[in-house]
């Protein structure tokens, strides 16, 4: 058995723990990873785009106030990791288009476009040539759209490559081995038994597994986050040159009630996303998901049936009861949560990693996060 002591221990090496352990790196705490697989999760699967203005839901206004924030941050953030790793993780700034296929959806795009201006957002209102004008391969039936010059991109698995040379670089150690179980020492969190046989301890845990979040063994029920996965399957095609330049900017539409979007990449690789399936831990990718997804990008943009497929993956989100993510200490001293990001775990990692960093060395949650505490799900009468 080996033990290791550090300064905190973080369990799940997907981009939120990394975006974590590096923060807190950075700000001289001893900091550890376990995870059999850094740097793969979710935003293996994930398009990147960092849409908080375009993902924009009814009942979400709390949660666009970090999104936002997040947004805010990202070009520094990139910035500040390509310099330390030479690395280019794809942040594109190249905007989003969402756009209305018949008169439901322009009604329904409508509303949107008034609870953004409500929300103070920057975004404009096209007709169907306007956009067509802009996206030369939108379907001749598109009837209108929202033009948001501020949602971009990012892609997601640069990302997480960037992240763990940065950690490396940082001085973070990783064990690459699953957590079998929270340790806990007289009533605190106190490390993790790995399947491997270690035993890190830590003064601090981050609990920041993804979809796994609410399983790990040894946490007590009042402290396991309310996580459950929601699975996701996306494609991946190219765009050979003849075909570029094929979109401009991420493109997105709700078609038959199912969102879909094509992000479209530097280098010349198309995103097509995504279902949303509440399936438990299944990431089979289904005849049905696919079929789905392809025949709602070609209403869309009907060109993108002479491209060459790639790729057919699922991943899943953390989702939690209201949407948004857990951030800061648990019911157990000790504990901290970082998870439940759902849909905008790539968006929400800069604001993520500094509001870790924050609790990690302060103890408190920065203002921006307060409204994210896990307290906020916690049984009646427990605080
Ligand atoms: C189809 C799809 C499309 C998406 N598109 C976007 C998008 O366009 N924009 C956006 O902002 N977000 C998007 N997301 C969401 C985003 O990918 C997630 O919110 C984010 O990746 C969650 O990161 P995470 O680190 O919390 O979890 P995960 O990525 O799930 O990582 C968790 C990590 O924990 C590890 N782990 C699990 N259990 C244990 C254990 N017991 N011990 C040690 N390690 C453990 C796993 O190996 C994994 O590496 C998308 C997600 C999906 C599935």
């Amino acid at each position: 058995m080996s033990r290791s002591t550090s300064d905190v221990l973080v369990i799940g090496g997907g981009i939120i723990g990394l975006v974590t352990a590096w923060r807190a790196a950075q700000r001289g705490l001893r900091t550890a990873v376990a995870d059999p697989e850094p740097g793969g999760g979710a935003a293996r699967v994930a398009a990147g785009m960092l849409a908080a203005v375009t993902e924009l839901h009814y009942g979400e206004e709390t949660l666009l106030g970090l999104n936002v924030a997040s947004a805010e941050r990202y070009p520094a953030f990139v910035a500040e990791l390509e310099e330390a790793t030479g690395l280019d993780v794809g942040f594109r700034t190249s905007g989003t288009l969402a756009v209305a296929l018949d008169a439901d959806d322009r009604a329904h795009l409508r509303e949107l476009h008034a609870l953004q201006r409500r929300c103070g957002l920057a975004s404009e209102w096209l007709t169907g040539r306007e956009c067509r004008r802009l996206e030369p391969m939108l379907a001749p039936c598109v009837r209108g759209g929202l033009r948001v010059d501020g949602d971009h991109q990012v892609d997601p698995r640069r990302l997480s490559a960037a992240l763990v040379l940065a950690c490396e670089r940082a001085g973070v150690v990783f064990h690459r081995a699953r957590a079998d179980r929270l340790s806990v020492v007289r009533g605190r969190a106190a490390g993790a038994v790995l399947a491997d046989g270690a035993e890190p301890a830590a003064d601090q845990v981050v609990l920041a597994a993804g979809s796994m979040s609410g399983r790990l063994d040894g946490v007590p029920d009042g402290a396991l986050p309310p996580v459950r996965p929601v699975k996701g399957q996306v494609l991946r095609l190219a765009v050979p040159g003849a075909y570029a330049p094929f979109l401009s900017r991420s493109v997105r539409a709700v078609v038959r009630g199912s969102h879909v979007y094509l992000v479209p990449r530097e280098n010349g690789e198309l995103v097509v996303g995504a279902t949303s399936e509440e399936m438990g831990w299944d990431t089979t990718v289904t005849a049905g998901g696919v079929y789905e997804l392809l025949r709602d990008a070609h209403e869309l943009v009907p060109g993108i049936t002479e491209l060459p497929l790639t790729e057919t993956r699922a991943g899943l989100r953390p989702g939690s009861p209201d949407n948004a993510p857990l951030l800061g200490p648990s019911a157990l001293p000790g504990l901290h949560l970082a998870t439940g990001h759902y849909r905008n775990g790539v968006l929400l990692t800069p604001v993520t990693g500094d509001v870790m960093a924050a609790v990690l060395t302060t103890g408190e949650l920065p203002e921006v996060a307060r409204a994210f505490t896990p307290a906020r799900f916690a049984p009646v009468g427990v605080s």
